[in-house]
């Protein structure tokens, strides 16, 4: 039986890396992975899954109106497989899609993206995943106190920004992973 998974982690916990590890096991089995990203994600230019390490893969790209179900449905070649990074930035119904290929098609879908921005709220995307994914797993990364990071800081100058739009878009500000506790330090930093 397929499954759908969300393999969620914090900004630089290597779920791209361990994405392309994922693709990398299928194929060494013959077996044929269809990766896909959403449009949003322009990083690195679309349609490219990049690592932090350098490795990068070709992305088939999903946008806000493609209907990921029937793209799957009217490939002639099916994947064995269907992994999808950033889908933080899916949008709900796509995720309902992608249940349909699991349940329909009988593919497994592999999700890999941050649970909430930097604002501590779920993403559309991850909303729907965390009510609807067959398996959640957690991609974990070490805050600098050493406890675990759960938090996408985004901050400035040593202070944590709290407000903005949800995607950052050039300038100055960063972000940082970290605990929960360390984000309350940032933010009382601010005056
Ligand atoms: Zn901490």
């Amino acid at each position: 039986m397929a499954k759908l998974y969300f393999r969620y982690g914090t900004m630089g916990s290597g779920k791209s890396i361990d994405l392309l590890k994922v693709a990398y096991n299928y194929e060494e089995r013959n077996q044929k992975c269809l990766l896909m990203v959403p449009s949003i994600d322009t990083r690195y230019g679309n349609g490219k899954i990049t690592t932090r390490i350098g490795l990068q893969r070709d992305a088939v790209i999903c946008y806000p109106d493609t209907n990921i179900y029937d793209y799957i449905l009217n490939l002639e070649n099916k994947p064995d497989c269907v992994i999808v990074d950033e889908c933080n930035f899916l949008t709900e119904n796509q995720v309902n899609e992608l249940s349909d290929v699991v349940d329909f098609l009988d593919i497994p879908v592999i999700c890999y993206g941050l649970r909430a921005d930097f604002k501590c709220e779920l993403f559309e995307g991850s909303k729907r995943l965390m009510a609807i994914a067959d398996k959640i797993e957690e991609i974990k990364t070490i805050c600098e106190c050493g406890k675990k990071a759960t938090i996408n800081m985004r901050y400035k100058d040593g202070k944590a920004i709290i407000n903005g739009d949800k995607i950052l878009l050039g300038g100055n500000e960063m972000y940082k992973a970290v605990c929960r506790k360390c984000y309350k330090k940032y933010i009382s930093r601010i005056d």
